[in-house]
C-alpha cells in the first residue's frame, strides 16, 4: 500500500524507492480490483498512464524536482482532454473527443502528473449525490450503500478508496467540497477566477471553479502550485499574483480569528454534525486561534438565489449541445426541429432537463426581472454578508453539509431534500470567495467535514489552517476498509 502523500512519494521516487511506472501500475491495479463496485471512473486511460510514468520516470532522472513528476492522479470527466473521451456523465457528449485540452489538465500534465483515468460525476455537475450520472452512480467507499456527495463524487470515491494519489473536482455550489466531506478527503474550491476555467464544459460560468480533491491540505497546496494562475484563454480568469500555496503551510495559528456564523448552526443542522464541527473549531483554541460568533444573515436566501441563477446559465451555456456539432444525435430525425428537439430529449438526464426548463423561464421577458435580476440582487447581499464579516474575523468556519453520506435513493423523488443539501456550501459561490472541506470526525463510521471559508484569493491562509489542523489531528489519514470487489 503507498501512502497518498505527493511530498513522501516523490521523495520515494527520487530514493528509487520505486518508479514513476510501477507506481503507475500499482493504481491501475488498485482500480481493476476495487472500482468495479465503486464505479468511480468512467474511463481509464492505462496505455496512456504508463506511457506519462515513463516519461515521468526520465525527468525524475534528469534531476527535475517538481514533486508532482510522476504522481498518479484523475481528472473530472467535465475537463476536456485531448484525444481522450470527455463526457460530462451525459449521454448528449457519450462519444465526445475533444481536439483540445483544459488549461487545468494541461498544467497538471506539465507539472508531469500520470492521468489514470477520467472520473464519474453528477450530469454536467448538476447534483448532491453522483446518481444523476449517465454512467450510473458511484458509491461511498465507506459504507456501499451511502453516495459520495456529487457533483464530483467520482474523484471523492476515488481518491477516497486510494484508487488515485489525488483527483480534479469543479465547484459550483459545493461539488469539491461536499463529496470530499462526505468521503472523508480534502478539498480546496479557490476564488473565482484563481484557476482557468477554459476546457471546462460550461455549467454555470459565474460560478463554476476548478480545484484540487487530495488526502490533505499540503497536497491540495502542491496542486494548486500547477493549476492557479492568469491564463489569456479565460477571459474572467484572475491577474492578481498567484502565491507559493506551499510555503505558507507550518505559520502558527496564533492569534487567528474564526467566526462561527450563528446561521450555520441553525435547525436544519444535524446536531451531530453541530457537535463534530463545534469540537473541531474548538480544536483551533487549542493551537492559538480564538473563536468569534458571527452572522451570515443571507443565508437561507442562497438556496432561491442559487437556483435561479444556476439554471438561468446553464440553459445558456447548454444550449450548444444541439446534435449538431457535439455528441449524441438521434436517429431518423423527420426534419432540423425534430432532430434538435429529439436529440436534446433522448441526451440529456431528467435533472438536466428540468434546470434547462427552469433557467429559460427566469430569463424569458417578462420573468427576468422577477427571477434573475431578483436573484442577483440577493447574491449581491450574501456577497457583502462575507464581505462585512471577513473586516472583523480572519476566517469562517461551519458544516459543509447538514448531515453526513445518505443512502443511495433516499432524496431522488424530493428536490427539495436534496437541494437543502447544498445551504452551508452554495453561498461561498456566489460570494466567489475560496473554501475548503476538511475531514474532522465521524459519525457512526461516516466521515464529517468541517468548511474554512476566507477572503479573496487567501488559498494560502487556508491551506495553512487545514494543515496546521491536520498536523493535530488524524481524522484525514483515515482510509476506508476496502474488500476485494468493494
Ligand atoms: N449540488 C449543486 C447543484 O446541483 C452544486 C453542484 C456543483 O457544485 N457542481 O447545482
Amino acid at each position: 500500500m503507498h501512502s497518498q502523500n505527493i511530498t513522501l512519494l516523490a521523495q520515494q521516487l527520487r530514493n528509487k524507492e520505486f518508479s514513476s511506472v510501477e507506481l503507475t501500475q500499482y493504481y491501475l491495479e488498485q482500480i481493476k480490483q476495487h472500482d468495479a463496485s465503486l464505479n468511480s471512473f468512467i474511463t481509464l486511460t492505462e496505455e496512456r498512464a504508463l506511457d506519462l510514468a515513463r516519461q515521468a520516470d526520465i525527468r525524475i532522472q534528469n534531476g527535475e524536482n517538481n514533486p508532482l513528476i510522476g504522481i498518479p492522479i484523475a481528472h473530472k470527466d467535465l475537463f476536456c482532454t485531448e484525444n481522450t473521451l470527455t463526457t460530462c456523465a451525459s449521454k448528449i457528449l457519450h462519444n465526445f473527443v475533444p481536439p483540445y485540452e483544459s488549461t487545468v489538465t494541461q498544467r497538471m500534465l506539465e507539472s508531469g502528473t500520470v492521468m489514470l483515468g477520467k472520473t464519474n460525476m453528477d450530469e454536467f455537475a448538476m447534483g448532491s449525490s453522483n446518481e444523476n450520472s449517465y454512467f450510473g452512480a458511484v458509491k461511498n467507499p465507506w459504507n456501499l450503500n451511502a453516495v459520495p456527495g456529487g457533483s464530483s463524487g467520482g474523484s471523492a470515491a476515488a481518491v477516497s478508496a486510494n484508487l488515485a494519489v489525488a483527483a480534479t473536482g469543479t465547484d459550483t455550489g459545493g461539488s469539491i467540497r461536499q463529496p470530499a466531506s462526505f468521503c472523508g478527503i480534502t478539498g480546496l474550491k479557490p476564488t473565482y477566477g484563481r484557476v482557468s476555467r477554459f476546457g471546462m464544459i460550461a455549467f454555470a460560468s459565474s460560478l463554476d471553479q476548478a480545484g484540487p480533491m487530495a488526502r490533505s491540505a499540503e497536497d491540495c497546496a502542491h496542486i494548486m502550485n500547477s493549476i492557479a494562475g492568469f491564463d489569456d484563454k479565460d477571459s474572467t480568469s484572475s491577474e492578481t499574483k498567484t502565491e507559493d500555496y506551499t510555503a505558507q503551510l507550518n505559520l502558527p495559528l496564533t492569534g487567528l480569528k474564526i467566526g462561527l456564523p450563528k446561521e450555520y448552526f441553525g435547525e436544519a443542522l444535524d446536531p451531530e454534525v453541530a457537535k463534530v464541527t463545534l469540537d473541531a473549531a474548538k480544536e483551533f483554541e487549542k493551537l492559538g486561534a480564538t473563536l468569534v460568533d458571527i452572522s451570515l444573515p443571507n443565508l437561507n436566501l442562497s438556496i432561491p438565489s442559487y437556483y435561479v441563477i444556476a439554471p438561468s446559465e446553464a440553459s445558456s451555456n447548454l444550449s450548444r449541445f444541439d446534435g449538431v456539432r457535439f455528441g449524441y444525435r438521434c436517429e431518423d430525425p423527420k426534419d432540423l426541429l425534430d432532430m434538435y428537439m429529439r436529440s436534446r430529449s433522448e441526451g440529456f438526464g431528467a435533472e438536466v432537463q428540468k434546470r434547462i426548463m427552469v433557467g429559460t423561464y427566469a430569463l424569458s421577458e417578462g420573468y427576468y426581472d422577477a427571477y434573475y435580476l431578483k436573484a442577483q440582487k440577493i447574491r449581491r447581499l450574501i456577497k457583502q454578508d462575507f464581505v462585512n464579516a471577513l473586516t472583523e474575523v480572519d476566517v469562517i468556519m461551519g458544516p459543509v453539509a447538514p448531515t453526513t453520506a445518505f443512502n443511495l435513493n433516499s432524496k431522488t423523488q424530493d428536490p427539495v431534500a436534496m437541494y437543502l443539501e447544498d445551504i452551508y456550501t452554495l453561498s461561498a459561490n456566489l460570494a466567489g470567495i475560496p473554501a475548503m472541506s476538511i475531514p474532522s470526525g465521524f459519525i457512526d463510521k461516516m466521515p464529517v467535514g468541517l468548511q474554512i471559508m476566507g477572503n479573496y484569493f487567501a488559498e494560502a491562509k487556508l491551506l495553512n489552517i487545514a494543515h496546521q489542523f491536520q498536523q493535530h489531528t488524524d481524522w484525514h489519514t483515515q482510509t476506508p476498509s476496502l474488500t476485494e470487489g468493494a
